[in-house]
């Protein structure tokens, strides 16, 4: 296989995860006899532009007939988010009547009612369906289609060049990371801004967070490669924010190679934070595993234990995190019998490939579990003050970076 980016042969592996099912592919109990689809989940590493990404596999496109859409606006915390962040960057871009804002995976709307709500025009881009619906009910017009440079040039030919293009969470998954940046150079006003947030592969090395792997998730960026990206579409990082979300994320500011604004500081401190952590070198790359493999051990140490005890496990939070996990550590209900989610599309349904029962978190409570597993850790001390008042006599558990009880 080549790079995606660059086009060099991939020698290298960063991780091997054997074989998965998607992580989004939650089963209901008709499915529990059917034939289950397992795919590869092996990402590589190309020593030319560092781009880690997931190899590529026969039947890519079987992966997403899943019928599972996640609607961001569930999430109270990631509102709040969308909120600060049209608040700030409407400040800091002067953003008015006269601009034009694009969102690309627009998803609900939760993020450009927030523009509607200024008087500022946009438009978001989202090929799901459902997710489309909600957000024209806010007012907002959504294009119903892939994002990519076909989509760019029209949009400029249509003379919808936008001031402001986001894309949070939607670059890391997008197949075609090459297309996709020639699309937002496509549909780039001049003197326009583009913001991407996606998780710093940085913070994923250093916090060993092997779980965030899964098949939809095609790349795993560093600032440096995210810049050669850019540059290679005649684009510039001018300026990035480090987030606290989905582990450690980045927020890139980019424009046109040619716009007057100076590169920012804070640019040259995390490229060179990256260098000085060897990111352009082979060893952090290659030793990954090792650090995946204890995790993966050390888990089933702990599960084994306390089963031996006699003490009961239960697990929080049935996102694709805990499926990358438990089906690479080989977890199954013997082990830990249920695991409960607060979104109702996936309660009465099963985590893919384990298996393990989804249910109401109701049911933790009246369990009294003497350790809760809590497997998306971003969220864990956020789960542990909602769980603790019912649940006084339990103990709270995250198996990424370690084994620890918080
Ligand atoms: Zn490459």
């Amino acid at each position: 296989m080549k790079c995606r980016h660059c086009g060099m042969q991939l020698i290298h592996t960063f991780l091997d995860l054997g074989f998965a099912p998607p992580s989004n592919a939650y089963l209901t109990e008709a499915d529990l006899n059917k034939l289950e689809k397992y795919y590869p989940l092996k990402v590589k590493v190309c020593d030319q532009c560092w781009l880690v990404q997931t190899e590529d596999y026969a039947d890519a496109d079987e992966l997403f007939s899943s019928d599972y859409a996640y609607f961001s606006s569930t999430s109270t915390g990631w509102l709040e988010h969308a909120k600060r962040y049209a608040e700030q960057i409407t400040k800091q871009l002067d953003l008015n009547v006269d601009s034009f804002v694009i969102e690309v995976a627009s998803n609900d709307g939760y993020l450009l009612k927030n523009f509607v709500e200024a008087g500022i025009p946009c438009l978001g881009i989202e090929p799901t369906a459902s997710t489309a619906e909600t957000a024209e009910k806010f007012g907002i017009p959504v294009l119903r289609e892939f994002f990519g440079e076909a989509l760019g040039e029209r949009l400029t030919e249509e003379g919808k060049q936008a001031d402001l293009i986001v894309g949070n969470n939607v670059y890391a998954h997008v197949p075609d990371i090459n297309d996709f940046t020639k699309g937002l150079k496509a549909a780039l006003n001049l003197g326009g801004t583009i913001t991407l947030e996606f998780p710093h592969l940085m913070r994923l090395i250093e916090d060993a967070q092997f779980d965030t792997i899964y098949h939809e998730h095609f790349s795993y960026l560093s600032l440096f490669t995210v810049s050669q990206i850019f540059a290679t579409a005649g684009l510039r990082i001018w300026h990035v924010e480090e987030l606290p979300t989905h582990g450690g994320s980045l927020r890139i500011f980019g424009c046109h190679t040619d716009d007057a604004r100076q590169t920012t500081d804070a640019v040259r401190r995390i490229l060179q934070d990256e260098a000085q952590r060897g990111m352009q070198t082979l060893v952090p790359y290659v030793e990954f595993q090792l650090r995946a493999d204890k995790i993966k051990n050390d888990l089933l140490k702990f599960l084994i234990e306390k089963k031996k005890d006699g003490k009961s496990v239960a697990a929080y939070g049935a996102a694709a995190k805990g499926n990358t996990l438990l089906n690479y550590a080989g977890v199954k209900p013997d082990l830990l019998p249920f695991v409960c989610d607060a979104a109702a599309a996936k309660q009465d349904k099963y985590m893919p490939g384990s298996h393990i029962p989804i249910v109401n978190p109701v049911a933790i409570v009246k369990a009294k579990p003497d350790y809760v597993l809590i497997l998306p850790w971003n969220i864990a001390e956020e789960v542990k003050a909602q769980l603790s008042p019912s649940l006084s006599n339990s103990r709270f558990v995250t198996a990424v970076p370690e084994i620890a009880v918080l």
